[in-house]
């Protein structure tokens, strides 16, 4: 059997990121930046006021007061978007609001809250230092600095950042396009009912949500029946639209496995025994030179797990992001867990922090096909493959579910 390290590795090294795309903005949004981008003027690109207020020599208000306050003359309002260009010398101010220029001659902003709010004349309470309330030209960001790294994700906060500095389009590695099949003849579609022996189709909708969750975009197709025929075709039809293609079902031991049947030996298709529980039988190949293709196994905790071991990573690396597990963390135990000699055991768990400290609890019924254990569980806890008990109170790898 192989390690889930080595079935790991095997699919980082078959999987290759995607070519970028130019993409406006918005159609950017979760993508991963394939280009460094650089400012090419300073943020601010000019000097101005960071309140409303009135733009003044610090020198003529230094002595304001609330019991003597300074008059000034206001020579105009400058607002945010005004080109003309002001000048201000001793004994008069602009009004001023926010964003707006900085008037030459002006070396601090008095807020309207220190003022009478005066439009011709107004009086000045408190004294402004210079340099006070006026953003610098260049105190966000310096021109020709770079603002993005390649392989940054581009979330809200970094799409505000292109547009800040004036880009409309982006070189990015698109979200993967993850094509999801359900493959077994007892499955229907939730939303009409089930006869005798059908079930739900539970993993086409899960791993269609994780591929999501995981940063691409999925696409359930619908349920295959156990048919050699349709279920090559129904794969073969995705190749040319998928990044990425998921198969849950027929990968096992029985006799109508029929995923591992019509792939085995076509294109670079392996299908193998990990030492995991669960997700024991796993397949995964390239049909096409590019397209990876997981067939993952069809208890839903089984296909679960599988897609976070081994789908998520090579979905980052798609991306060209590093292709880094869940989020994990060390944990306590609460109660002693046991656990196969030579599989890495993934438990559905419930993860809590409390005093300071991460504390874990193992979930209630831990066979592949209880799902509801894993959706009332927040994490999986990693027992080592050589680990066969664990003690209350041990330290314990937790990884947290999305
Ligand atoms: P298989 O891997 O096809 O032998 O399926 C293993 C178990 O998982 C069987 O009990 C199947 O009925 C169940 N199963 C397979 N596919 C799904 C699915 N899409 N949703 C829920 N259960 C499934
Ligand atoms: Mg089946």
């Amino acid at each position: 059997m192989k390690t889930v390290d080595e079935h790991l590795a095997d699919i980082l090294a078959a999987t290759h990121r995607l070519a970028p795309l130019d993409l406006a903005l918005l159609e950017a949004v979760h993508g991963v930046l394939a280009e460094p981008v650089t400012a090419p003027v300073n943020l601010p690109p000019f000097d101005n006021s960071a309140m409303d207020g009135y733009a003044v020599l610090a020198s003529d208000v230094a002595g304001a007061s609330e019991t003597s306050p300074v008059t000034l003359s206001v020579v105009g309002d400058i607002a945010a978007g005004d080109q003309e260009a002001y000048g201000i010398r001793a004994g008069l101010c602009a009004r001023i609001m926010t964003g707006a220029p900085v008037p030459a001659g002006c070396d601090a902003i008095v807020p309207v809250e220190w003022t009478d709010g005066g439009t011709a004349k107004v009086a000045i309470r408190r004294p402004a230092v210079a340099g006070h309330y006026i953003r610098r030209s260049g105190e966000d960001v310096t021109e020709g600095q770079v603002v993005l790294e390649p392989g940054t994700r581009l979330g809200a906060a970094q799409i505000g950042m292109l547009a800040a500095v004036g880009r409309a389009r982006v070189a990015v590695r698109p979200r993967p396009r993850v094509v999801v099949l359900s493959t077994g003849s007892e499955l229907v579609e939730p939303g009409s009912s089930v006869g005798p022996g059908q079930i739900w189709d539970a993993n086409g909708f899960a791993l269609t949500a994780a591929a999501t969750e995981a940063g691409g975009v999925g696409f359930r197709q619908g349920v295959i029946g156990d048919d050699p025929r349709q279920v090559l075709a129904a794969i073969e039809e995705q190749l040319g639209f998928a990044d990425l293609v998921i198969t849950s079902g027929g990968v096992s031991m029985g006799a109508r496995d029929v995923v591992k049947e019509v792939l085995s030996g076509l294109g670079t298709m392996k299908f193998e025994q990990v030492a995991m529980r669960p997700g024991k039988p796993q397949g995964f190949g390239l049909l096409d030179d590019h397209t990876p293709i997981f067939t993952l196994p069809g208890n839903p905790v089984s296909a679960f797990v599988s897609f976070q071991v081994f789908v998520r990573p090579a979905l980052r690396a798609l991306q060209g992001l590093p292709p880094d597990p869940l989020p994990t963390v060390t944990a306590r135990l609460t109660t002693p867990v046991s656990s196969p000699s030579g599989l890495r055991h993934f438990l559905r768990g419930a993860l809590v922090y409390r005093h300071g400290a991460y504390e874990v609890s193992p979930a209630e019924g831990q066979g592949s096909h209880q799902i509801f254990s894993l959706s009332s569980s927040n994490c999986l806890m990693v027992v080592g493959d050589d680990v066969t008990s664990l003690d209350a109170g041990a330290p314990v790898d937790v990884m947290m579910l999305p």
